[in-house]
């Protein structure tokens, strides 16, 4: 499974609606400072719900709407939504129909050769509302995070390894630097079973 496009519409610094494909094994982002690389890789965290509004270096989740006043802090009042649609590759079946039936919660999702995750969010006058889509039905995060979790993407993961990661590895103690190759390794999981286990 990998991602196989990115279509974003007025988040962030993309105020128009904006694909971008990617390759299955390698692809560089290339631009001058400020052009929305890292926005890119935001937009992939934002509809998968892997990260924090922090992590996406937004205050809140509105911040995440164009605004095409954004460098001088102006409001324009133009359409306060922001979509981002992640589409993965999954002709390999690394998720197999049932998963993504059991996580959209209906049998019309389609042909799971292509799984899309699609991020909504919506301010209003008052109020602002967030919404999730799995191949066009209307999910919680929970199923996407449960769903996704099943190929091993999970937000704890190192799918995504951010700016200033690898520092952070390189100054970790010994011991905590172990228990992350753990959970690459995918042992972390049996470890924290063994907890139980002795637990209970
Ligand atoms: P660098 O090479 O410096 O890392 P970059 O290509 O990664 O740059 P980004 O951080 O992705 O750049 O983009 C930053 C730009 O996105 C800034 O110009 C900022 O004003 C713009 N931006 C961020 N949020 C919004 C928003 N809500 N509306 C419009 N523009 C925004
Ligand atoms: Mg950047």
């Amino acid at each position: 499974m990998y991602i196989k496009a990115l279509v974003l519409d007025n988040f962030k610094s993309f105020g128009r609606k904006t694909k971008i494909p990617f390759y299955e094994d390698f692809t560089v982002v290339t631009g001058p400072n400020g052009s929305g690389k890292s926005n890119i890789i935001d937009a992939v965290l934002f509809a998968l719900g892997l990260a924090r509004t922090r992590g996406i270096r937004a205050e809140k989740l509105t911040d995440l709407i164009y605004n095409p006043g954004h460098e001088d802090g102006n409001d324009s009042g133009g359409p306060r939504e922001a979509t981002v649609e992640v589409i993965l590759d999954n002709s390999d079946h690394t998720l197999e129909r049932t998963q993504v039936v059991n996580a959209a919660g209906s049998d019309d999702v389609g042909d799971v050769d292509e799984i899309r995750i699609r991020r909504r969010v919506k301010e209003t006058e008052d109020n602002y509302y967030s919404y999730y889509y799995l191949n066009d039905r209307s999910v919680n995060l929970s199923d996407i995070q449960d769903l996704l979790a099943q190929a091993g993407v999970t937000p704890e993961g190192y799918n995504v390894v951010m700016q200033g990661d690898v520092t952070e590895i390189i100054n970790m103690t010994p011991h905590a630097r172990r228990e992350i190759i753990d959970e690459i390794a995918g042992v972390a999981e049996f470890d924290a079973k063994k907890e139980d286990a002795f637990g209970e």
